[in-house]
């Protein structure tokens, strides 16, 4: 009988930053009861929620199970820097430029899809401007090599008709607030999320629509007549098909192995400022930056229910095992916080009150284990970096190739050359943790 074990569920390093600065939430229920479905979703981050939304849209009468391992937004969905973007953004290069003119302008209209089912869900939870806002973003330049890079993406950008602005340093203090940037490039089109606001409210919706449970990881599956039965610690799910949007832990259940890159990445988030210490940081009330080279610090200014906040992101390690360690999250929190000190000299008194890990997937040729990996089970995992926008585009992909037998976002995923496979270990991980150093000391005070 084909049965598929989880070799590993996932390990959280660290509180979700952004779930952590909301008020409590009850949870949702816990699979006790065996449940009979048309469809099964397992991972409940961007890619599992969005493809429970499409399915439902596509067909009102499906009946469609949603399994989340832990609590909704308590994995890398609420642990993210927040900026669903939609330009070109490899993390590969030297300045986010994709593989040509073609390429980035099909990723960019894609990309652009994925932030206009978002917008509609966004309009439906009524989310306020502090959960999703329209707002662009700035590459941000702290050195003559960053400015460099922010001018060629510049000119990238022009090629593809892209709107963008150039700011000097006495701008881009104004706007940040910080003397540390010597120039800024700012693109309209990224969206900026609380992910964790934005999970909770799409999962919540969802849940008066088809049946979504937490805390209820997948510990099997195994085939049963002409379909599945999708198995928890607790109780199982008769299904016909399966969707897993679990991410890296696709590997887990034996997919793609040693073809799935898994990379820790590191984040803190400060206490509430004072009044006194936002008068003294002024600038404006919410901003968002990406370092100019892909490998530096993005930082955020939030401003909303929740404070007022600097959210700074940097560091990043691959592990094979897919989860962290406490050691290496506590010396993550000290580049954090002298990050923190180099952009803002004048804020010496604010404290940190959350720091955090998450994974993301990546491959070594940014293709996306997407499509149908055998009768009736999908895959919607690897985002590359660009989970927000890309989990949510393969969400919708997903679900299209399922009930439709596809689509245009279908195709294009599977158009993608096949992932290539990694180096045995311990090459892998002596290879890609080097690489990972050796970028992020090139990128100085990027
Ligand atoms: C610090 C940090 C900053 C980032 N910043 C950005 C950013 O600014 N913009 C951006 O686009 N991306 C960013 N990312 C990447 C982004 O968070 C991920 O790419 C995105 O979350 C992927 O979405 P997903 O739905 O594919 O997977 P996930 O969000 O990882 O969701 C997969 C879900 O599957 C669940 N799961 C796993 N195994 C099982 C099982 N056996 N049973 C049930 N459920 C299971 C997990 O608990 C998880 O909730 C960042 C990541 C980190 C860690």
């Amino acid at each position: 009988m084909t049965r598929y074990e989880a070799k590993r569920l996932p390990r959280q390093t660290g509180p979700a930053g952004w779930n952590a600065i909301l008020p409590p939430q009850d949870p949702l229920p816990v699979l006790e009861q065996d449940l009979i479905a048309d469809i099964t979703i397992v991972g409940g981050g961007f890619a599992g929620l969005t493809a429970a939304r499409r399915l439902h849209q596509l067909d009102p009468s499906l009946k469609i199970a949603l399994l989340e391992a832990g609590r909704f937004a308590d994995g890398s969905a609420g642990r993210n820097s927040g900026f669903m973007i939609d330009l070109p953004h490899d993390l590969a290069s030297d300045n986010y430029a994709g593989d040509g003119l073609d390429a980035d302008r099909a990723a960019i209209a894609l990309n652009r899809k994925a932030i206009a089912f978002a917008t509609e869900i966004a309009a439906d939870c009524d989310l306020p401007q502090e959960v999703f806002d329209p707002c662009g973003k700035y590459n941000a330049a702290a050195t003559r090599a960053g400015d460099a890079h922010n001018r060629a993406f510049a000119g990238h950008l022009t090629k593809l008709g892209e709107p963008h602005t150039l700011y000097d340093q006495k701008q881009m203090q104004e706007i940040t607030g910080s003397p540390h940037y010597v120039s800024g490039l700012f693109a309209p089109g990224t969206v900026m999320i609380q992910p964790a606001a934005y999970v909770r409210a799409l999962s919540g919706q969802l849940a008066s629509q088809i049946d979504v449970f937490e805390n209820s990881p997948v510990t099997s599956f195994a085939k049963q007549g002409a379909g599945w039965v999708v198995n928890t610690a607790k109780a199982k799910v008769s299904t016909g098909r399966i969707i897993l949007a679990n991410n890296g832990h696709l590997e887990s259940f034996g997919f793609y192995q040693r073809q799935l890159m898994h990379i820790c990445l590191y984040a803190s988030i400060t206490a509430p400022l004072t009044e006194a210490q936002i008068k003294t940081l002024g600038g404006q009330p919410r901003w968002s930056v990406t370092p100019a080279d892909p490998m530096g610090t993005s930082v955020r200014r939030i401003s909303g229910s929740y404070g007022d906040r600097i959210l700074i992101r940097t560091g990043s390690s691959f592990h094979p095992t897919i989860e962290t360690s406490r050691m290496r999250l506590r010396n993550a929190g000290w580049v954090h916080d002298r990050k923190f000190r180099e952009r803002f000299p004048h804020l010496s008194d604010v404290r940190m009150e959350h720091r955090w890990a998450g994974m993301l997937c990546l491959s070594r040729n940014g293709s996306a284990a997407f499509g149908e990996l055998e009768d009736g089970v999908f895959s919607a995992c690897c985002q590359n970096g660009l989970g927000i926008a890309r989990g949510t585009l393969q969400g919708m992909g997903i679900a299209e190739l399922a009930l439709q037998g596809g689509s245009e976002i279908a195709d294009h995923f599977l158009a993608q050359p096949d992932l290539p496979r990694l180096p045995p270990e311990p090459f892998a991980s002596l290879g890609a943790n080097s690489y990972l150093i050796w970028k992020e000391w090139r990128s100085g005070k990027e």
